[in-house]
């Protein structure tokens, strides 16, 4: 039904049958726009139609592509630079990247004003939380308050989980995985700190690291720190995050 999409969402509404479009945010290295298949892969496993957003940094281009996308995934990376959040970048940072930081959030703002679903991964989680007022941690190691008991930037890849997470009772998380603890993958050497006004923490790893988040009166915006994107094929509860996401996507209002 190629012809619907490009009717708009508005037009595949009259047609419950119709994949959800996701699009999936890039990263820009080297003048390479580039993304890791596993997202693509996932969102087909979940029940998507994966669609590859352009980094424009035009906002009537950006609002023309969002109108003709029924979710939004915000894909990991690199830092968030810290001006953003009102820090001065401290020494054990690592690269980051402004450009694609005003890409996204020209995504972001255009997703949320149309109440689509807006998964947040990893850089993707952090940044939303940046966007919405909240600040990071720069790098765990150094900064973070806890006991430093979890490895968070584990040296296996992305399909092998490496810790644990306890998982809000009351939280969407709950419901889309039905689990009150799981195993995840982590590739990450930062966090959140302060959450952003609206947001909730709705899971963290044993150090006290916030895993997830939601958003309890727009939720539509959720983000997490792990990759189910990794995961998904051979855990049952990461490619439940996906689908919950997905169907989200299909039933929006
Ligand atoms: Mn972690």
């Amino acid at each position: 039904m190629l012809s619907l999409w490009f009717m708009g969402a508005e037009a595949r509404k009259q047609n419950p049958q119709e994949k959800p479009v996701i699009g999936i945010s890039l990263d820009i290295k080297e003048g390479r726009l580039t993304v890791l298949a596993n997202y693509v892969r996932a969102v087909e496993a979940a029940g998507g139609i994966p669609y590859l957003l352009p980094m424009s940094h035009d906002s009537a281009s950006v609002a023309a592509v969002i109108q003709r996308t029924d979710g939004l995934i915000i894909t990991g990376g690199e830092d968030v630079n810290p001006l953003l959040y009102g820090k001065e970048p401290i020494p054990q940072i690592g690269a980051i990247n402004t450009e694609r930081d005003q890409a996204e959030e020209m995504l972001f703002k255009q997703a949320r004003r149309r109440r689509i679903p807006i998964l947040g991964i990893c850089r993707g989680m952090q940044l939303i939380n940046v966007l919405m007022g909240g600040t990071l941690c720069q790098d765990i190691p150094s900064q973070w308050k806890g006991d430093g008991s979890v490895q968070h930037s584990q040296k296996v890849p992305k399909d092998v989980a490496t810790h644990s997470i306890l998982i809000d009772k009351t939280s969407i998380l709950h419901d889309m995985t039905g689990c009150d603890s799981m195993a995840v993958n982590s590739f990450h050497h930062q966090c959140i700190d302060r959450q952003a006004p609206l947001l909730r923490i709705t899971a963290r790893a044993k150090d006290g690291v916030p895993e997830a988040f939601q958003c309890d009166k727009e939720p539509n915006i959720m983000g997490v720190q792990f990759h189910p994107e990794g995961l998904f094929a051979n855990d049952k509860a990461c490619l439940h995050i996906l689908q919950y996401f997905i169907r989200q996507a299909k039933t929006r209002k």
